[in-house]
């Protein structure tokens, strides 16, 4: 494969040329990756299955169906958010019109994760498309059929000088790192993110980061228990937990704590049955070292549900832990896996207390019908975004922008959201010529002065 250097400079070239720009070659592009995602539908799954044993339909609609309703959406509207945008003047500037006109920034660079890996290496690239940009994709060396699949998709489907794929690890990262891009979105980890950052200033390149955190589901004593119980169980075990939004402990009101945990309990089996490291349904975990690293926490607190692992598939099985204490290891960093952490809490100060205690977390899901209680952790407790009486599912409306606060990551993207992201809107007066006023300049009287 040729060189990074000689990638990047023929990209850089392409873009100058000016062909992404129209509208028509932004809308075939898309059209050409809807029938690339379509062509290879198979091969994907097959793919997800070989890197993460993710079932077929987890694959369609966490990684394959999000995409063509993105594709979509982003079609329909594309014109119109291409055109410029006339905005008001002040009576200062009388004689002036204001305008917006979003431009694409050049080249782009798509550093992609492993846990939705096909998902998440094509949502951005969608964006970056949509607004006039070339773009190179590195896709997690974690998922290595995944990003075989991706280069030889994109290689197969796209003029090189257009849209790349780089495979490859940290190094390759970090070779790309080098370059002038004109933006970056990255999604992964914290620590990356923060060496991300750190590149991208060397070149004053502007960055999206959407990281991770640890995200709680609260459930008040009001809440639908059986309901909260089996929409928590779903958004935790999907993709086995290894999810960016997925809830990564649970706050449960003092008052239901037994009745929430006995339906939650009955939820997972009703999801994965009784065996769950048998079900070819259920995800495993991605690697060794993630596996290890799980299940050294399976002796925090005290098992209620789960626990068993098999080592050979690399599989653990939704599993719950009850009288776990903020000083606990599972409670340091984002768990990413099936392993859910029980917290209680008696009364809302204390709880938002503790949640506002640590980094701002990517998503918060609250479970009650209480309106003023909605409002105050709504106002209190800062989150990238969330639900009210569900878990994950804001992730999938083009019309959130999403997106992290603080150590979760910065920027959004989704539907509008991602044109804008990389877009970068051009403020442009355009002045009269037909008279000029004096006030601004030195030595002149006020009043108006035909030219
Ligand atoms: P990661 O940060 O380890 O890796 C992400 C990408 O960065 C990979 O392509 C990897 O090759 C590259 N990379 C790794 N180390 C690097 C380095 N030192 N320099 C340059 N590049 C480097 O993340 P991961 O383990 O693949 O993904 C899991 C993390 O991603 C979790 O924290 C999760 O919360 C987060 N995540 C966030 C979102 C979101 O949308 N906010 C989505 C999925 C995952």
């Amino acid at each position: 494969m040729e060189s990074i250097n000689t990638l990047f400079e023929k990209q850089k070239n392409y873009y100058k040329q000016g062909k992404t720009r129209s509208i028509q070659h932004r809308l075939d592009a898309l059209e050409k990756l809807n029938d690339a995602i379509k062509k290879n539908e198979p091969r994907i799954i097959e793919a997800l299955q070989k890197d993460l044993h993710k079932s077929e339909f987890e694959s369609f609609m966490t990684e394959v169906g999000i995409l063509y309703t993105e594709i979509e959406y982003v079609k329909k509207h594309l014109r119109k958010w291409m055109k410029p945008k006339r905005v008001k003047t002040p009576l200062t500037h009388i004689g002036s019109k204001s305008f917006i006109h979003p431009e694409p920034y050049g080249v782009a660079l798509i550093i992609a994760p492993w846990n939705y890996p096909f998902q998440l290496a094509l949502a951005p690239l969608i964006g970056a498309i949509a607004a006039g940009n070339c773009a190179i994709i590195k896709p997690s060396e974690l998922t290595p059929h995944t990003s075989e699949l991706i280069r030889h998709m994109v290689q197969e489907t796209f003029n090189p000088d257009f849209l790349s794929v780089v495979e490859g690890g940290v190094e390759t990262s970090q070779s790309l790192l080098e370059k002038t891009f004109d933006y970056i979105f990255f999604t992964g980890s914290v620590p990356v993110g923060k060496i991300v950052m750190e590149q991208a200033a060397k070149h004053l390149t502007p960055v999206t980061l959407e990281l991770g955190g640890k995200s709680p589901a609260i459930v008040h004593e009001d809440a639908d228990i059986k309901l909260s119980a089996k929409r928590i169980a779903w958004g935790k075990f999907i993709n086995a937990g290894q999810t960016c939004v997925a809830p990564d402990y649970l706050y449960l009101h003092e008052s239901i704590k037994e009745p929430f945990l006995k339906a939650f309990e009955q939820a997972i089996k009703e999801l994965y049955g009784k065996e769950p490291l048998n079900n070819t349904a259920y995800t495993h975990i991605v690697n060794e070292k993630h596996f290890n690293r799980l299940t050294a926490f399976l002796d925090n607190g005290k098992l209620r549900f789960g626990g068993k692992t098999d080592p050979n598939k690399k599989a653990i099985e939704p599993t719950v832990l009850t009288d776990i204490k903020w000083d606990d290891p599972i409670m340091a960093d984002e768990i990413f896996g099936p392993i859910l952490p029980v917290l209680t809490f008696d009364e809302l100060p204390d709880m938002i207390d503790e949640i506002t205690n640590i980094p701002k977390p990517l998503a918060l899901y609250l479970f009650t019908e209480n309106k003023a209680v909605q409002d105050k952790i709504l106002a209190e407790i800062s989150f990238g975004g969330g639900c009210i009486n569900d878990t994950i599912y804001h992730l999938a409306s083009p019309y959130l922008p999403f997106g992290g606060v603080g150590n979760s990551g910065m920027g959004s993207y989704h539907g509008k959201s991602s044109f804008d992201t990389f877009s970068h809107h051009k403020s442009v007066l355009k002045q009269t010529t037909r008279f000029d006023i004096p006030i601004r300049y030195p030595n002149t009287k006020n009043g108006l002065k035909w030219v």
